[in-house]
């Protein structure tokens, strides 16, 4: 059983914090309390703080397991000096450093242990750590025991026997995934209420961040992209530029650097050495703009980013949260924008198909491994393969996911030769697909489930409403307001408000409800908006959307002004979407008035010239040669020495800038320039530790600076080269 006198006393000596962050307490004190606990917060929601603290006041230990193998050493380290005695173990230790640990959790020398999940696949560390009371297990990213998470690890699977074996001790599951799915599959997975358990304590809270100016902004191409990201880039100089694709970093890159951006990029395939480059340039304020996939982001603790804008929609709400989250986690404003041109969904329908196979594509492409093997192994690319498949031309990625779950279900050999080219085997015997262990309903059901994710994120592009309101409904936090008041939303609609519309403007209105008349109740406004802007894809011409008698009505316009309208029409009460799986489009009765000029409707008109006027406005600017510069704000001179030592520091002892103080310790200290030990300690994350270790250097710089003045500019610096690639495996997976 824990007990804690005092948590806050303890969140001020440890952790330096003067007040939790928002659940933080209630989570603490029913974990003391000795409840099972399933934590959902998002990403820099403060979840460590729920088990460390905890962990301190407890007479066992506290085991955390973590799949984020490369944090582990950041997470300890930072305990460390803490003055928490802590420790990991994970693959990169040898066994004999493993004993060693295991000796010290034996003897009570450690509080808190990291352990990867992979670890309980021994036998014989379960059984060692039968002999040591454990009296929390805290299973962090706790959504990867689940199938539907995004990223599922089947050695969490095991953890559910670890714990009948350790004796079912007191479990606490975190995560920032809050799906009901997922919860659910946690609590199954873990069997918690089960074997004497009562069901867990579930919190879901901290997804509020109202220091977010969460915003969409309608694009109609690259050059306004552009624009916007140099608009923003202006005015909240440092943050991170998520694309979806490599290549979209890599040309975004290149953009940037012409513009004299002091930015890095990130993606999935450059090598380790590249990425701590490029991550500790970033992280140290070397670099202020980081363009990157996906990949860039576990262990992304920099709390001072003024902004993250998405330059392709991601694939869900969950994911553009946890991404836009990395903005403001110091508490201080910030904008996360979201560029959303219509045309970027195809990408994101290809990674869905790329990551979902249908069944015909696995068997298709067993049958063409069957053939293509008759002689033995072959050499060949992914795109080689793909064009012996059927006649449809399966996406490439599809098929290279399917060669992988082939692999995985040892159907086929296969082993990378470099570039795009593999080695590939067929397993012997041949069996039938139905005998590999497929579960086809499932694979189904998952991309039936990824696909309703992508509708929802395009829900949010086109939310009319507040935005925050929409996160928070997602994620099913109680904490909701009906809007929030700092949105763009709800900030442009204090702007620009209903009204009646003029002779013009009902021309447009009239085509996009006649539009919708004609294909009532079968479609939705993505695909409602591609035909009024006269889109030649697939997906319109399919259904034979052209020959709809809008069809094109709203070219010049554009398609993301076309779906705006329909959002304001929606809005305006003139079109009724529906609710369920596949949200549609229909007339309602005043729609149908307003089309037959018996009424009028009140409607904020969206604004057709804004975004290009703009785009074209700062495109020009920068071809003019002015350069743009995203840097720091202008600090004080102390401000500067500090961040500077800082840097030195962080540099000498290889740990990241943010681990010695973050940006708004700096800024405290540059601001009230304690004298003293004392002054020091009321200082936002100095805790007695850093006081005794970094006190008196702090204080002495500060007794030997001059007072207040302008920085003057900081200086170039070179920036890292981007290799070229050709398309790979995985290449648009971060
Ligand atoms: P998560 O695991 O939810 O992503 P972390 O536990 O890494 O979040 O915490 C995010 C950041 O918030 C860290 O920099 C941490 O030091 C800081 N933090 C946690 N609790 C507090 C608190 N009570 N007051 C101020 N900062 C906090």
């Amino acid at each position: 059983m824990l007990s804690i006198a005092d948590p806050r006393a303890l969140l001020q000596k440890h952790f330096g914090h003067r007040e939790f962050l928002e659940g933080q307490e209630e989570v603490i004190s029913s974990i003391v309390k000795g409840d099972d606990a399933l934590v959902i917060m998002p990403t820099g929601g403060g979840k460590s703080l729920c088990y460390q603290l905890p962990a301190l006041a407890g007479d066992g230990l506290t085991l955390v397991i973590s799949p984020l193998i490369a944090l582990m050493k950041d997470q300890v380290d930072s305990l460390v000096a803490k003055d928490i005695p802590a420790a990991f173990i994970n693959s990169s230790l040898s066994q004999s450093e493993i004993n060693q640990r295991l000796r010290a959790m034996r003897e009570g020398e450690l509080k808190i242990v990291y352990v990867a999940p992979e670890r309980f696949k021994s036998p014989r560390f379960v059984e060692a750590l039968q002999e040591i009371p454990i009296s929390l297990f805290a299973l962090d990213e706790a959504h990867c025991l689940s199938q539907w998470g995004h990223d599922f690890r089947p050695d969490y699977l095991r953890l559910k026997r670890a714990l009948a074996q350790l004796g079912q001790p007191q479990v606490v599951a975190l995560t920032a995934t809050a799906t009901p799915v997922v919860r659910q599959d946690i609590q199954e997975q873990l069997e918690l209420g089960q074997h004497g358990r009562k069901s867990p304590k579930i919190f879901i809270t901290g997804f509020a961040r109202p220091n977010l100016t969460l915003a969409v902004s309608s694009v109609r191409g690259k050059a306004d992209k552009l624009a916007r990201i140099f608009d923003v880039m202006e005015t909240y100089k440092t943050g991170i530029i998520y694309c979806s694709t490599r290549k979209n970093v890599e040309r975004l890159y290149k953009e940037l650097r012409a513009a004299k951006v002091r930015c890095i990029a990130y993606h999935g395939a450059f090598d380790e050495a590249k990425r701590t480059k490029a991550q500790t340039k970033f992280m140290s304020g070397e670099a202020s703009v980081a363009i990157a996939t996906n990949a860039f982001g576990m262990g992304i603790d920099r709390a001072d980013l003024r902004f993250v804008i998405h330059y392709d929609i991601p694939g869900s709400v969950e994911a553009y949260y946890q991404e836009a989250g990395r903005a403001g986690r110091d508490g201080e404003p910030a904008r996360c924008e979201l560029l959303f041109n219509y045309a970027d969904v195809k990408t994101q329908e290809f990674f869905l198909d790329g990551s979902n196979p249908t069944r015909e594509v696995i068997e298709g492409s067993y049958s063409a491994i069957q053939r293509l093997c008759r002689r033995g192994p072959i050499r060949t690319a992914i795109s080689e393969i793909a064009t012996k498949i059927g006649n449809g031309r399966p996406n490439q990625m599809a098929v290279g996911t399917a060669l992988r779950l082939l692999q995985r279900a040892d159907a086929i050999e296969r082993s990378y030769q470099g570039g795009r080219t593999y080695t590939t085997a067929l397993v012997e015997p041949v069996k039938d697909i139905d005998d590999l262990g497929f579960d086809f309903d499932q694979l189904a059901l998952k991309r039936q489930r990824d696909g309703e994710k992508l509708r929802q994120v395009i829900g949010y592009a086109g939310e009319a409403g507040c935005l925050h309101r929409f996160i928070l409904n997602y994620f099913g936090d109680p904490h909701i307001k009906d809007s929030c008041g700092a949105c763009e939303n709800c900030s442009s609609r204090r702007n620009r408000i209903a009204r009646p519309v003029s002779e013009d403007e009902r021309a447009l209105v009239r085509s996009a409800l006649t539009a919708v008349l004609g294909v009532n109740g079968r479609f939705g406004r993505g695909r409602i908006s591609q035909a009024l802007a006269g889109s030649r894809s697939k997906a319109v011409l399919d259904v034979n959307l052209d020959a709809n008698s809008a069809y094109g009505y709203l070219k010049s316009h554009g398609v993301d002004y076309a779906f705006s309208l329909l959002t304001e029409l929606i809005q305006a009460g003139c079109l009724l979407i529906s609710d369920d799986q596949y949200p549609v489009l229909s007339v309602t009765e005043l729609g149908r008035d307003v089309l037959q000029g018996e009424a009028e409707a009140e409607i904020a008109m969206p604004d057709p010239g804004r975004a290009r006027t703009k785009a074209k406005k700062k495109v020009e600017k920068r071809v003019a040669g002015r350069p743009m510069q995203a840097e720091a704000l202008p600090h004080s001179e102390l401000y500067d020495e500090l961040k500077q030592w800082r840097f030195k520091k962080s540099r000498a002892g290889r740990i990241p800038a943010y681990m010695i103080f973050n940006d708004a310790t700096l800024e405290e200290l540059a601001r009230f320039r304690p004298s003293n030990q004392d002054e020091l300690l009321a200082i936002k994350g100095f805790g007695p530790a850093k006081a005794r270790k970094l006190g008196k250097a702090v204080l002495a710089m500060i007794a030997g600076s001059v007072d207040e003045q302008e920085s003057p500019p900081l200086e170039e610096f070179s920036y890292s080269s981007v290799e070229d690639e050709g398309w790979s495996e995985g290449e648009f997976n971060g």
